[in-house]
């Protein structure tokens, strides 16, 4: 009896039960380690930046239907190139949504065949190239989407090379954002450190189990820098299986969550370029 029955457990536990528990101890994992900053009174800065946005598309307003759901700001790294009109239009009438500067074609200029990571902004670039490209990029940004343009840097690939980094601080109130908090430039940065997406893997959700372990390290950090922004970083074109799901439980329990204080990326810009005046203030 018990043999004959032992398959369907397993399968239920393999193809059903397993994944549901795995949200849940994601879920408990995740509110346990905000009830440690809630029951000290304080609390997690968290942002959320999506990249690669040009124009309305069903895959970004599902993004905007959550960010006004759960009234968290959503910043879209938008590329100056390819952004339309008919995407400024989609943004005007929202509340919650801010536009920074992704490039300017979103096109790799690094050489693959010698091992190099793809970057639009890296060492093989000249100064003069970079400069048009930015400040092309900023103006067309500007004139698209008016007050809703925040001066944010994200590099394509989250890589930038310190050339490039030098024309950003000469374009008047930049700051940058890229990936993790590996960057030593003296500018204001605000960093994205969660990415949801296993991108070698169909592009689909990085599982509960991964996601649970990536919140641990950047929470665990928190305990004692909670002032550092938590960048939640998404990508509305690439999201493949479980990418919905994830997001629309994640957002539930953090905007319900009184340890969590959703910014925009305009409020953390400001607060960045404080914290470096006051560190040259220092020196
Ligand atoms: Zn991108």
């Amino acid at each position: 009896m018990t043999s004959s029955i032992a398959p369907q457990s397993d399968f239920y536990r393999d193809v059903y039960f397993q994944p549901i528990q795995r949200r849940t101890d994601f879920e408990n994992n995740l509110t346990k380690h905000l009830d440690w900053f809630a029951e000290r009174g304080q609390t997690v800065n968290m942002w959320w930046r999506d990249d690669d946005a040009v124009s309305p598309s069903p895959e970004l307003e599902e993004l905007l239907v959550f960010s006004e759901k759960f009234n968290v700001p959503i910043s879209l790294a938008v590329i100056p190139k390819f952004a339309t009109q008919a995407l400024a239009q989609r943004l005007k009438s929202m509340q919650t949504v801010h536009v920074v500067h992704h490039g300017w074609q979103h096109v790799n200029y690094q050489d693959k065949g010698r091992g190099e990571k793809a970057s639009e902004f890296g060492r093989r670039r000249s100064s003069h190239d970079m400069q048009v490209e930015l400040l092309d990029g900023e103006e067309i940004l500007r004139d698209l989407f008016g007050a809703l343009f925040v001066p944010l840097f994200v590099p394509p690939w989250n890589r930038i090379a310190p050339l490039a980094v030098q024309l950003l601080k000469q374009q008047r109130g930049y700051g940058l954002s890229a990936f993790t908090w590996i960057n030593p430039f003296r500018i204001p940065q605000v960093q994205s450190h969660i990415d949801i997406i296993k991108w070698k893997k169909n592009k689909q959700f990085c599982g509960w189990g991964a996601a649970k372990k990536r919140f641990d390290l950047q929470l665990c950090r928190r305990r004692t820098n909670a002032k550092e922004p938590l960048g939640l970083l998404t990508h509305h074109l690439d999201h493949g299986e479980g990418c919905s799901e994830f997001l629309e439980v994640f957002l539930k329990l953090t905007c319900e969550h009184p340890a969590v204080v959703w910014r925009s990326s305009y409020e953390l810009l400001e607060e960045a370029r404080r914290e470096v005046s006051l560190s040259f203030g220092q020196v």
